[in-house]
């Protein structure tokens, strides 16, 4: 806390990660001696820098934009840009580190970072939108590359963002090259990397539904988010045969009983990705109801699947999943349940509990494999795509039940991911002696 005052995500993140991972090294005092924890806590660097740009009025607007290349042990940088009013130097530091766990699961060579702004795309014409983007890239291309960092989307960074930050990085170096992932099609992008991120949260819950006995199939499912990661997710679910009853956004949540159907869903994605409009209108379409400033974890269900924003459940919200009998939580979001809402969920081992650096892996796994594609100067099919997808999650899950079995033989998948996240990178940092 001395070296990283004002950063409650960052200890969030790093104390979740630590009780896993002191007592597993417990026995391993090599890892102890060379200080790999204390190390990877510590990022590589971090760049901080002005981003000035022009409103349509004329204005001059002043933002911060960074990057936090937190670990390149196994891979260069990868990770997402966020575009938020909630943007912190601590919130990247969190996701950067929680990046670096996630991308070693996959079984990719990819180191971890994140970035982002404190620039908020609501509200915004395109136009301001795109001089934002060129803006925050001047400064970003200088310390980017395909084999240094490749940045991709996250929070209010979409294929719109990708397009204008890639077209200006590409304008700067003077070379076509694969420096950032979540492109276009056109352009180098990877089929199914938009839907990549929701489609691993749910492979994962029906490896966890599997490996217990049971299938997707007919379980009713509460999707926080109305964004890339949760339409997808709840697309995914919808094609597996469960019923999908929520989403939201930062306004409120809705609640469609009926379930959403692709058609619905549709609109949804026309109204989030083209209008840019809120998830209340949802209701004067098709009915359902709208609830103002509430989250959607009181509607029961069997499976619940947070994929809007970090601390997103906390212990009261887990507890009245619980009460409702819910049956399963796979994390779409980063770091969606607060560390009171873990210690509730971890005290129910019959609730099935994916955290984020397994859960959503599966965008940047995707990711990865676009970088794989723009080495080879290749697009592989979306049926390959998916196929490896697949594979990867199924993989995670494996490691999950490999390093996370209790004693009681119940499968902690926190610790079961971290340690399995930890090995890899830990290993790399050991063989390169110290720095
Ligand atoms: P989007 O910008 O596409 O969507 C975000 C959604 O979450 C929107 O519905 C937004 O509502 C809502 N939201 C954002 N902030 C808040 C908040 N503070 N409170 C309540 N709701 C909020 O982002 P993504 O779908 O890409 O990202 C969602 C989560 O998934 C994030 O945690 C992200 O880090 C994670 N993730 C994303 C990946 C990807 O490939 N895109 C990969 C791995 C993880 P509103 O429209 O009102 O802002």
């Amino acid at each position: 806390e001395r070296r990283n005052p004002g950063e409650p995500e960052f200890h969030q993140a790093v104390h979740e990660v630590a009780m896993d991972i002191i007592p597993y090294i417990a026995d391993k005092p090599i890892y102890k001696e060379l200080k790999i924890l204390e190390r990877m806590t510590e990022p590589d660097r971090i760049v901080s820098f002005r981003v000035v740009w022009q409103d349509d009025n004329g204005d001059i607007r002043v933002n911060r934009g960074y990057r936090v290349q937190q670990n390149n042990a196994i891979g260069p940088y990868k990770g997402g840009i966020r575009f938020h009013p909630t943007v912190t130097q601590s919130v990247l530091k969190f996701l950067a580190f929680e990046q670096v766990f996630k991308n070693s699961l996959t079984g990719l060579p990819m180191g971890g970072g994140k970035g982002g702004a404190d620039f908020n795309p609501k509200g915004k014409s395109d136009l301001e939108v795109m001089r934002f983007c060129q803006a925050f890239m001047t400064e970003l291309a200088k310390h980017i590359g395909p084999d240094t960092d490749v940045p991709a989307g996250d929070i209010g960074v979409g294929a719109r963002e990708v397009g204008y930050m890639f077209g200006q990085y590409k304008r700067l170096v003077n070379r076509f090259e694969g420096v950032l992932t979540g492109k276009a099609l056109e352009f180098g992008g990877s089929r199914i990397r938009t839907e990549a991120t929701g489609y691993g949260a749910v492979y994962m819950m029906q490896d966890m539904l599997s490996h217990h006995g049971e299938t997707i199939d007919g379980k009713v499912c509460v999707v926080s988010g109305s964004g890339n990661v949760a339409t997808y997710c709840a697309e995914k679910l919808i094609q597996l045969g469960a019923k999908v009853v929520t989403l939201s956004d930062s306004s409120g949540f809705v609640h469609d009983p009926e379930g959403f159907t692709q058609e619905k869903l549709n609109w949804v994605m026309d109204l989030k990705n083209k209008r840019r409009g809120r998830i209340e209108e949802y209701t004067r379409e098709f009915g359902g109801s709208y609830h103002e400033g509430q989250e959607p974890w009181g509607v029961p269900c069997d499976l619940a699947f947070p994929c809007a924003t970090q601390n997103e459940i906390d212990g009261e919200e887990a507890r009245t999943l619980i009460k409702n009998g819910c049956r399963g939580i796979s994390e779409g979001a980063n770091m969606p349940t607060t560390p009171e809402a873990i210690k509730v969920i971890q005290d129910h081992p019959g609730l099935l509990h994916a955290p984020s650096k397994a859960a959503n892996a599966g965008g940047v796994a995707v990711s990865g494999l676009e970088m794989s594609q723009n080495s080879l100067r290749l697009q592989w099919s979306r049926e390959e795509v998916d196929e490896r997808l697949r594979g990867i999650i199924r993989g995670i899950h494996d490691q999950c039940v490999e390093f996370g079995t209790t004693a009681e033989g119940h499968v902690d998948y926190f610790r079961g991911a971290n340690i399995a996240g930890f090995n890899k990178v830990a290993s790399a940092m050991l063989a390169y002696g110290v720095m």
